[in-house]
């Protein structure tokens, strides 16, 4: 029996898995699906800015079982695309290698720190759960200890912008209302903060960041970062053992070894099939795939499953010789939350606003608690949903 095997169990990851699945079943074959990542469990990613993130973590088990999946909870270290064969060890360190007849990459994105002297040292992130779950007990224990009641935040991007303005609702979980209001929040970047999000969007975010007030520092450039300070390129600093970096994402750093062509973000350049390679399939933040004719997909979930659906039923028409599948997703919608000021949605790549406050919230919470959760247990519902045109609006996912 041929073997398809997908590295990485997020977003595109697990997607993958199932359209594997449904596709074998669609064209009648037979074939083995293995997916690997170190834990057996779907991060839910987009909403780790959010407190409790342990809660965040999905058992894979109730998804892939009925649909017959093996989950290997093995780390990848290399990958031998000539040989088809990965080489993976198990939490008890034990090695494996892993042939394979076709390849899905899917080991998402990290963030790799700027080279801000002491960040790697005293800095924390919320990308993956550990480091999510790090930040959460600082916050609950040695933010209250150390009284600095300070969080300095790097990058004022998407990430840095919604954990901003969920900060005081985490702290006073912690400090209590009263001295979570007077916490200082200071959001700081080398550039403009939400500028990419759109010139219609800026207003409503701008305004949002003042009734929460966010200390906003643009065009400012940290140059160290010490257990309980921060200090600015123009010598002034800030007391705090709190910094947060949200910046610079980069593709797992797999993608490196594989001597294949990568864009600047680290991501393999892939074709319309979102082939790599020969047998080798690329999906999510590890992949630059056109989603139409002049925009590249971004590093992001709403990218992510479309394309691991794709990658997924690609590797399965690929063995079995038929016509693959074209990846292409031309609607593109931001949605944004603004904490206590709701949310805001920008729709296409110009990011025209069409929603804001309280019904855009009402939005948010649609996405993030239905929507980018898989169903679970009934194989007939978590196939369908493993269509690549299959949109979440369809059917409620979260189980
Ligand atoms: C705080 C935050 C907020 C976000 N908000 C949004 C949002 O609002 N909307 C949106 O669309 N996107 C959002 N994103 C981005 C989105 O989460 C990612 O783009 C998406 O998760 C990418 O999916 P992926 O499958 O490529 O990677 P991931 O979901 O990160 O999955 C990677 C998988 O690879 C596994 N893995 C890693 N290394 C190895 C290894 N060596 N061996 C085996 N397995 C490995 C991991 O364990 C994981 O299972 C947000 C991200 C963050 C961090």
């Amino acid at each position: 029996m041929k073997n398809i095997v997908v590295a990485g169990a997020g977003f595109a990851g697990m997607w993958a898995a199932l359209a594997g699945a449904r596709q074998a079943a669609l064209s009648g074959v037979e074939v083995s699906i293995q997916l690997i990542s170190p834990t057996a469990h779907l991060t839910i990613r987009p909403r780790l800015y959010q407190s409790n993130p342990q809660a965040l973590a999905v058992p894979l088990h109730r998804t892939l079982q009925p649909v017959g999946v093996e989950h290997v909870a093995a780390t990848v270290r290399s990958i031998d695309a000539v040989n088809k064969c990965l080489n993976a060890t198990d939490d008890q360190g034990v090695i494996r290698d892993l042939p394979y007849d076709s390849l899905v990459l899917a080991m998402g994105s990290q963030v790799e720190m700027p080279e801000i002297a002491g960040l790697k040292t005293h800095g924390f992130a919320i990308d993956d759960f550990q480091t999510a779950v790090h930040f959460d007990q600082h916050l609950a224990t040695k933010a209250i200890i150390s009284g600095l009641d300070t969080i300095v935040i790097i990058g004022g991007g998407f990430c840095g912008i919604e954990i901003a303005l969920e900060m005081r609702g985490r702290l006073s979980e912690h400090l209590g209302v009263d001295r979570a209001r007077n916490a200082r929040v200071v959001l700081v970047d080398n550039q403009s903060i939400g500028g990419p999000l759109g010139e219609q969007a800026l207003p409503v975010i701008r305004a949002a960041l003042e009734s929460a007030n966010i200390e906003c520092r643009e065009h400012a450039c940290i140059v160290e970062v010490r257990k309980d300070q921060v200090v600015f390129d123009d010598g002034t600093e800030i007391k705090t053992d709190t910094v947060l970096n949200t910046a610079g994402l980069r593709a797992h750093p797999i993608t490196s070894t594989l001597n294949l062509p990568q864009d600047s973000s680290g991501r393999l350049k892939v074709d319309d099939h979102l082939r790599a390679a020969d047998h080798l399939f690329a999906a999510g933040d590890v992949a630059a795939a056109f989603a139409d004719d002049d925009h590249l997909a971004l590093m992001s979930c709403q990218h992510a499953m479309p394309m691991g659906k794709c990658a997924g039923a690609n590797a399965v028409l690929d063995l079995v010789a038929e016509p693959l599948l074209v990846y292409r997703q031309p609607d593109y919608v931001t949605c944004l939350d603004l904490g206590e000021a709701g949310a805001l949605l920008t729709r296409g790549w110009d990011r025209q606003l069409v929603m804001a406050g309280q019904e855009a919230k009402g939005l948010k919470n649609q996405i993030n608690n239905q929507w980018i959760y898989p169903p679970m247990d009934d194989a007939s519902l978590i196939l369908e949903a493993a269509a690549m045109d299959w949109h979440p609006s369809r059917g409620q996912l979260k189980n």
